[in-house]
């Protein structure tokens, strides 16, 4: 078998001011729900998905009202703008004169040659990359029959296909996913597109359900794929608000220690020894290191029964001690606190300890 291609490998490919490929950083990205003509409405979803720590956002333009918008949405976000186009080769070149800064598009589905490359050129003459979206559920129709249903050995001849394409035209700024809902298709899949090329991966379970069950299924394919060193980008794409997959991303690479600036969290799995309300002081700490953009470790203990010397490894920690909190640093002791007030306590030690880390 092959070696797969690390994501660190891969080649580098700019949107925007970001680099997607070469690096051992996955990037984190949303898509918007609102209508992309509705210029108020995207932008506000842009500007909540930028606050949750969304780093490239993509808009939909199934309408050529949609394309006419990109340039008034650009101006008004802070964050590179992927623009999602089928068919239409008119509504891409729309996208790409009005700023986009990448665009999904598949190049054997635009048509005539002509077309193609007038896209191909536009995308070359603005510096901006093409992701290529293979998707198990729209496979062409030649592939399906040589292999009777979705296979990843199918996914990647559909890849390639499209990937040709852009090469005869001499264009490499390509990005590539491999989306399917069945989790194993699409580890499959990827392993096998890691295998077959070096072009950045953008990495999805596509149709994953709600945010609970689609955060597993997410977690279950992605997991498997983050830690074998395959992805350079990701959506995980949720039934829910779109700040909720930036969160469940934030939450996926900072398990695979992937995620630079993210602070993390260690709650103890409660028991009978508990001694403060454990489960909501941790849900609340934890809403409040969405915010935090430190590598910091706090540890929420419901009791000091092993001691908070358990929790070495954390920052900054609490542990419960009987109507009291003892607040502790690196497994020591610093001084006991309140319970009414230990959660303001903490969120201070917080504070002092990003703000160090800012003015590094
Ligand atoms: Fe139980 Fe205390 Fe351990 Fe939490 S820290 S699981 S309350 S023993």
């Amino acid at each position: 078998m092959t070696q797969f291609t690390h994501r660190k490998n891969t080649r580098k490919v700019k949107v925007g001011p970001l680099t997607i490929g070469g690096s051992d950083e996955v990037i984190m990205q949303s898509m918007t729900m609102s209508k992309t003509h509705d210029v108020e409405a995207t932008v506000a979803e842009i500007l909540r998905l930028e606050e949750a720590g969304c780093q490239i956002v993509r808009v939909a333009c199934p309408k050529m009202e949609d394309a006419e918008a990109i340039p008034e949405i650009k101006k008004r976000i802070n964050i590179p703008l992927v623009v999602d186009i089928h068919f239409d080769y008119k509504m891409a070149l729309k996208a790409i004169e009005g700023g986009a800064d990448k665009i999904r598009i598949n190049p054997g589905n635009i048509g005539r040659r002509e077309k193609v490359e007038a896209v191909v050129n536009a995308a070359k003459a603005k510096g901006i990359p093409i992701r290529i979206g293979v998707n198990a559920g729209s496979l062409e129709k030649r592939i399906l029959d040589k292999y009777g249903y979705p296979t990843a050995e199918g996914m990647v001849e559909s890849a390639l296909h499209h990937i040709k394409i852009l090469e005869d035209l001499d264009f490499h700024d390509i990005i590539v996913s491999m989306k399917a809902s069945d989790v194993d298709l699409a580890i499959e899949a990827y392993e096998k597109a890691a295998e077959a090329f070096d072009y950045p991966l953008h990495l999805g379970i596509t149709e994953s359900g709600t945010l609970f069950a689609g955060t597993v299924k997410s977690a279950a394919g992605l997991g498997v794929l983050l830690h074998k060193g395959i992805g350079n980008t990701m959506r995980i794409s949720l039934s829910a608000d779109p700040v909720e997959e930036i969160k469940v991303q934030k939450e996926l690479l900072k398990s695979f220690g992937l995620a630079a600036n993210a602070a993390t969290l260690v709650s103890c799995p409660t028991c009978g020894r508990i001694e403060i309300d454990l489960i909501s002081i941790a849900n609340e700490v934890e809403e409040y290191l969405q915010g935090v953009h430190a590598p910091i470790k706090v540890s929420v203990l419901g009791c000091a029964v092993n001691g908070p010397g358990e929790a070495k490894e954390a920052d900054i920690g609490i542990a419960g001690a009987r109507g009291e909190g003892l607040l502790f640093m690196k497994g020591k002791t610093i001084r006991k606190v309140p319970e009414e007030t230990m959660v303001e306590e903490l969120k201070k030690e917080i504070d002092k300890l990003a703000e160090a880390h800012y003015e590094k």
